[in-house]
C-alpha cells in the first residue's frame, strides 16, 4: 500500500452537479421547452434529402417513436424549403430548419413554418443577413441556434483560435449573441462544436459561466456508431454532470435512431431523463452457457416500450446469474441443460434451452401489464 494519504483538496472551483442544472433561461421551440429548468431535450437529424417528402417524413417519425424530442432537417435549396411546408404539416414534433451559407433559405425555412433555426455564423455571410434572419424570426416568434463550429469559425477569430480554441468559440458566440441582441432577439440557443472533446468542454464551462442562454451539447464528427457513441457521451457526460446543457445530439455516422438511443442511455445513466427499461447483460465468457450477445438485443428490442423503471437481466450461466437475476423485475440465468427464470426477486420456474425465447417474450408481455 503506498504511504500517501488521499487528500481532497480545495480547487476553488465550485460545480452543480448533474441533479442540479446551471440555470438557464427558457427558450420554446414548439411545444418542447429548452432550458429553465426542463429536462435535457433530445434531438437528432434526418439524413434524407429533404426534398423527399415521404422519406424525410418516414425517418422523423422512426425518431420520434425512438423518442426524440425535436428533429433537424436540412433547408439547403430552395427545393428542400418548399419541401419543408408539406413536412413541418405533417411531422406532429418540432422541426428545426439548418441553414448554412444562405441567408434565403432561413426566410424560406420561417416561410414554411418551423419551430426553430439553426445558423452557422461562421458561414451565414455577413452580419446585415444575420439581422434580417433575426427579425423575420422575431415577427414569428420562432428561436434561432446560434451554432458555432470548430471547423468554421469565421475568419476574424483566426488569430484567437491559434493560441485558445475554446475561446474563440465562445468569442464567436457572445459576439453573434450581441448582434441579435442589437435587434432586440434574445430567444436564442447556443451551440460550441469541436470533434476535440476537451474543446467542446471548456468552451461549454466558459460560456456557462459568462451566459444563461441555454446550450446545445454536441461532438461534431464524432465518429462511426461506437467510437462517435463513446467520444460524444464521455464529453457530454463531463458536462452534464457538471449541470451543463439543456439540449443535445450525439453526432453519429450512423442510423439517426441510434443517436437518440445514445442519448437517452447517457441521460438515465446520469439519472437526467428516464430512457428504456434497462438490460443488464453480463459480459460473458468461457463458463457461459447460452448466446447472451444474441439473446440481450434480442430482450432490448422486445423491452423498449416497456416503462424505463424496469430491469431485465440476463446472464450466461450460474456464477452470477441468480443474484443479478434476483435484483431485477425479470432475470434469467442459463444453466448446462435448463434456464432458471426469476420474477421480481424470486426464482419463479426452471424452463428447457429449447423454450427460452417463447418464454421470454410471454414474460416480457406481462411486464407491460
Ligand atoms: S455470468 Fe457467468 S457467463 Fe456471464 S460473465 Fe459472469 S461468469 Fe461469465
Amino acid at each position: 500500500m503506498s504511504d500517501k494519504t488521499f487528500e481532497k483538496k480545495d480547487t476553488g472551483r465550485k460545480r452543480p452537479t448533474c441533479a442540479e442544472r446551471r440555470p438557464t433561461r427558457s427558450v420554446m421551440v414548439g411545444g418542447v421547452q429548452i432550458g429553465g429548468g426542463a429536462p435535457v431535450a433530445v434531438q437528432s437529424m434526418t439524413c434524407t434529402r429533404t426534398p423527399d417528402v415521404e422519406g424525410t417524413l418516414q425517418q422523423i417519425r422512426e425518431l420520434a417513436s425512438a423518442g426524440a424530442d425535436i428533429v433537424r432537417v436540412t433547408v439547403n435549396t430552395p427545393d428542400a424549403a418548399d419541401a419543408m411546408k408539406a413536412i413541418v404539416a405533417q411531422a406532429n414534433m418540432p422541426l428545426v430548419a439548418d441553414i448554412h451559407y444562405d441567408h434565403k433559405m432561413a426566410l424560406a425555412a420561417l416561410e414554411a413554418g418551423i419551430a426553430k433555426l439553426r445558423i452557422n455564423p461562421g458561414n451565414i455571410g455577413s452580419r446585415d443577413k444575420v439581422r434580417e434572419v433575426a427579425r423575420a424570426a422575431k415577427d414569428r416568434g420562432v428561436p434561432i441556434r446560434v451554432g458555432v463550429n470548430r471547423g468554421s469559425l469565421h475568419k476574424r477569430y483566426r488569430d484567437l483560435q491559434m493560441i485558445d480554441p475554446a475561446g474563440a468559440l465562445v468569442q464567436s458566440a457572445l459576439d453573434e449573441l450581441e448582434v441579435l441582441a442589437a435587434v432586440g432577439f434574445d430567444d436564442v440557443v447556443v451551440s460550441l462544436k469541436s470533434s476535440e472533446p476537451h474543446e467542446v468542454i471548456e468552451a461549454c464551462r466558459r460560456f456557462s459561466e459568462v451566459s444563461d442562454v441555454p446550450q446545445h451539447l454536441g461532438v461534431t464528427e464524432a465518429g462511426t456508431l461506437h467510437a462517435g457513441t463513446a467520444r460524444s457521451t464521455a464529453t457530454l457526460g463531463v458536462l452534464l454532470s457538471e449541470g451543463i446543457g439543456d439540449t443535445l445530439r450525439i453526432s453519429l455516422a450512423a442510423d439517426p435512431v441510434y443517436e437518440v438511443q445514445a442519448a437517452f442511455h447517457m441521460l438515465q445513466a446520469l439519472g437526467l431523463r428516464e430512457g428504456y427499461a434497462r438490460v443488464v447483460a453480463c459480459p460473458t465468457c468461457g463458463r457461459v452457457e447460452v448466446n447472451v450477445m444474441e439473446l440481450a438485443a434480442k430482450v432490448e428490442e422486445l423491452a423498449k416500450d416497456l416503462p424505463p423503471d424496469k430491469v431485465i437481466s440476463v446472464m450466461g450461466c450460474i456464477v452470477n446469474g441468480p443474484g443479478e437475476a434476483k435484483s431485477a423485475d425479470l432475470g434469467i440465468a442459463a444453466g448446462k441443460t435448463k434456464v432458471a427464470i426469476y420474477r421480481e426477486g424470486e426464482l419463479h420456474r426452471n424452463i428447457d434451452k429449447d423454450d427460452l425465447e417463447s418464454v421470454l417474450m410471454e414474460e416480457i408481455q406481462r411486464l407491460r401489464g
